[in-house]
């Protein structure tokens, strides 16, 4: 999958069916909604969760994201009672890739957020959920499964762009933090083609 040929017919077609990437576990959230006619999927957002936060494998974010978890199963869960969101993927700390909504669609992963001039993320940007704790760092297999994410990605959107939630939403949130290796997944995107010119944010470059 590394060496595909950027945005190939072919290559997007055995990868693809409808923004379902075949690869990925699927299980469609009811959180989402139509792009705005028009949008330009040019970004990809990296995020982090785990939930309870810290705690992995508890399968709580897949239910969270499909609005089944049960919120007085945890004392954390108070604070975020009704909330429904979701992201296209997820990659868990053993690299497996979930998907919950189609990259054809708006997934609720941003909120208000703003990057390269532009408002409104969720309406044209692919969401990424890497399961963790901000401040923590993560584990080679899921870089491995996000770079094999981007380079699917990659073959189906003209992705321009990769941020953090930090970033595009500075103040308000934190992930993925500083224990997500910037530099690491720069390395690793520029070796292949059609994610060696995504533009990185300045201050991670
Ligand atoms: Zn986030």
């Amino acid at each position: 999958m590394a060496t595909l040929p950027e945005h190939s017919p072919d290559a997007a077609a055995a990868l693809w069916e409808s923004g379902w990437l075949r690869q990925a576990h699927r299980l469609p959230s009811p959180n989402f909604g139509p792009r705005p006619e028009g949008a330009q999927i040019d970004l990809l957002v990296v995020h982090s969760i785990s939930l309870p936060p810290g705690q992995y494998g508890t399968g709580a974010v897949q239910q969270l994201f499909t609005n089944r978890l049960d919120w007085d199963a945890h004392p954390y869960y108070q604070g975020i009672r009704g909330l429904e969101v979701s992201a296209h993927f997820f990659i868990t700390r053993q690299g497996e890739i979930w998907q919950f909504v189609s990259c054809d669609d708006r997934a609720w992963h941003a909120g208000i957020s703003q990057w390269r001039g532009r408002e409104r993320c969720n309406d044209d940007s692919i969401g990424v959920e890497l399961e963790g704790l901000e401040g923590l760092s993560f584990e080679s297999a899921q870089y491995r499964a996000l770079q094999r994410l981007c380079a699917a990605i990659a073959a189906r959107y003209a992705i321009r762009y990769i941020a953090g939630h930090e970033d595009i939403a500075p103040g308000r949130k934190q992930d993925p933090g500083p224990g997500f290796d910037w530099p690491r997944l720069r390395q690793r995107l520029g070796e292949q083609p059609g994610t060696a010119a995504w533009e990185f944010p300045p201050a991670k470059a």
